[in-house]
């Protein structure tokens, strides 16, 4: 039985593999854009298999339907699998057994605080109708100045408008984050009295990633080290396809991470999908936790885990360590 994101998984893989030929750039993002869609509108795939009608999605061509066909008849992708040969990323007798369903919410997403391009009721409300019982709210810090980062004033105001949306989605708790700027000497971009308060702190590094290794794996051990930081975003700051991420001591990193309870992030978005597989499997050995967002910047691009939650797979991490599939009350325990 194949269901909707069992198969967005599949097309989303494909597409994560295709990407890194530059050749094969747009057929990427034919497969993501697929993988997407599914995701998000969750159609009968083996009843539109069965009918001849799978073209009927939206994104899904011919060729892309063979592979879904294919999925459903035979229960895994030739392609893919020729895929993951080429690329020298075979498939592990270890990889762990990770259900959608048991996703208990998002910890990273945006709204028009920062640059989401939707409201805070608008991405609660997209929250609720996954069945998530949390999101995190974690909009920009000040030094994203393009984006309009939030300082101390403004938080305090965004928590007013939390307590206003709260009460309208029943179901959903909402927490208030912010997705902190690590700077380049490694200090956050805003002070520990801020931080403190807040329930979710996400660090990531944004700008100079072009650092010196060395350089850059001091700014990252200071930011793990930082004693308010639950979660370093997007570790890399890669963008598969066109932006090699930073280059640190990733061993360094992640062995203080998980010395000190501070979780690495898969961000399922398709431009960053980062950690990649390949490096969370290597955090997972140094016995890292993690979060699995879709770092979404409007209600749509929620259906980003769904449909990128295979890499955490792949990488082999039980679910104990994903803090996203943890209750409400064991998640904020764990964010203490
Ligand atoms: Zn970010
Ligand atoms: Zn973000």
């Amino acid at each position: 039985m194949v269901d909707a994101i069992a198969a967005a998984q599949v097309l989303s893989e494909i597409g994560y593999l295709l990407r890194q030929d530059e050749k094969e750039r747009f057929r990427a993002k034919a497969f993501s854009a697929a993988a997407w869609t599914i995701a998000l509108e969750r159609p009968d795939v083996e009843s539109l298999q069965a009918a001849g009608s799978l073209t009927s999605i939206e994104g899904v061509g011919e060729g892309i339907a063979r592979v879904l066909t294919d999925v459903m008849q035979n229960g895994e992708s030739r392609y893919l699998n020729r895929l993951r040969e080429q690329m020298k990323q075979p498939p592990r007798e270890d990889e762990s057994d990770l259900d959608f369903d048991d996703f208990c919410g998002d910890i990273h997403s945006h709204t028009d605080w920062s640059d989401g391009r939707a409201t805070m009721l608008q991405m609660a409300r997209g929250a609720q109708a996954l069945g998530y019982s949390y999101l995190g709210v974690t909009d920009h810090s000040p030094r994203i100045t393009v984006v309009h980062g939030l300082d101390a004033e403004r938080l305090v105001a965004q928590s007013r408008e939390m307590a206003e949306v709260q009460k309208q989605v029943d179901g959903l708790t909402l927490l208030q984050g912010i997705e902190v700027d690590i700077l380049e000497d490694g200090t956050l971009d805003l002070p520990d009295a801020v931080l403190e308060i807040l329930d979710i702190v996400i660090a990531s590094p944004h700008v100079k990633l072009r650092q010196e290794p060395a350089a850059m794996t001091e700014r990252m051990l200071r930011a793990v080290s930082h004693p308010h930081v639950d979660v370093i975003g997007h570790p890399t700051g890669r963008r598969p396809g066109s932006r090699e991420g930073a280059n640190y001591d990733f061993v360094a990193v992640f062995k203080e991470a998980a010395r000190r309870g501070v979780a690495l992030e898969i961000d399922c978005d398709p431009a960053r999908m980062d950690l990649s597989p390949e490096m969370a499997r290597m955090a997972c050995e140094l016995g890292c936790t993690f979060a699995v967002d879709a770092d979404a910047h409007a209600p749509a691009e929620f259906a980003y885990v769904p449909m990128g939650l295979w890499m955490a797979r792949r990488a082999g991490i039980p679910r104990e360590r994903i803090l996203n599939f943890r209750p409400l009350d064991e998640l904020t325990m764990a964010l203490a």
